[in-house]
């Protein structure tokens, strides 16, 4: 028996990274997965990854254009045709960016927000619509950031799209409780991905020794918040945004 037994979940993001750890914690504990990913060739990459691990797991790819809620909507009747209902909506896909406030373009400022912060909301409103439908509530998560609580010395367009996605997930949150739907976010520090393997160890390394756990944080630390703010053990919380940072804060 897996605390998610009979739930069916569409993950953002999930083709790599945090996405992906989340997606295969929830197909080990009995959901059915549908990973969305930007692309076809990257979405069939991760799912011959899953069948690798078992062949047997109730996963499907969608690949909605995340600025487009009627690709969104058609792609999640997808999930519904396949799999029967939706249960829960993880919004984890993001950008990250670095950009000091001069380099910025307006055009660059907008992409960072549309993924990060438009995609939530269409995300959340198309779930929302079937959600209602079922009328049986749903699940709302949002991968928020720590930097979405103190902000960061450069590329104030990802603290700037974090601190909205916080915003998102209280007004939802307060919004949708009549209905039962519950929306929550977490909030990642440093966490060990490729985008981090990449940097120079003279950037990780003082770090690393910068978090007061002593150590990067895993996509699975990430994945168990989900796991538990998804389960029914979590089903008298809502409006929460969690933590899981290894106390990394400045
Ligand atoms: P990643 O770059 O490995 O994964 C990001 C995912 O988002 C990928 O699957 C990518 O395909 C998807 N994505 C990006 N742009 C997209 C678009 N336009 N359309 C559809 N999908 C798109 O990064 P990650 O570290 O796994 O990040 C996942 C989430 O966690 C992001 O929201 C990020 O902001 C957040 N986060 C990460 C860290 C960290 O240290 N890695 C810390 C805090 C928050």
């Amino acid at each position: 028996m897996g605390i998610l037994d009979g739930k069916v979940a569409i993950i953002t993001g999930a083709t790599r990274g945090i996405g992906f750890a989340i997606a295969h914690e929830f197909l080990e504990n009995g959901a059915k997965v549908a990973i969305c990913g930007s692309r076809p060739e990257t979405v069939e990459r991760a799912l011959s990854e899953l069948q690798v691990i078992d062949e047997g797991y109730p996963v499907m790819g969608i690949t909605p254009d995340l600025s487009d809620p009627d690709s969104i909507a058609a792609e999640f009747q997808k999930v519904v045709d396949a799999f029967g209902r939706l249960d829960i909506l993880g919004n984890n896909a993001g950008v990250s960016s670095r950009t000091p406030i001069l380099d910025y373009t307006a055009d660059e400022f907008r992409k960072v927000m549309e993924i990060n912060v438009d995609a939530v909301f269409l995300c959340s409103q198309a779930a929302t619509r079937i959600f209602r439908e079922q009328g049986e509530g749903g699940c709302i998560i949002n991968t928020s950031s720590m930097v979405g609580r103190y902000g960061q010395p450069s590329g104030s367009a990802y603290p700037t799209s974090k601190f909205a996605v916080n915003g998102l997930t209280l007004s939802l949150a307060r919004e949708l409780a009549k209905d039962h739907i519950r929306v929550n976010a977490v909030a990642p520090g440093v966490i060990h991905t490729d985008m981090v393997d990449a940097l120079p160890d003279s950037i990780i390394q003082p770090l690393i020794a910068s978090i007061p756990l002593g150590r990067m944080g895993e996509p699975s630390d990430i994945a168990n918040a989900y796991l538990f703010l998804a389960s029914d053990m979590a089903s008298y919380i809502s409006g929460a945004v969690l933590p899981v940072d290894g106390l990394s804060r400045p």
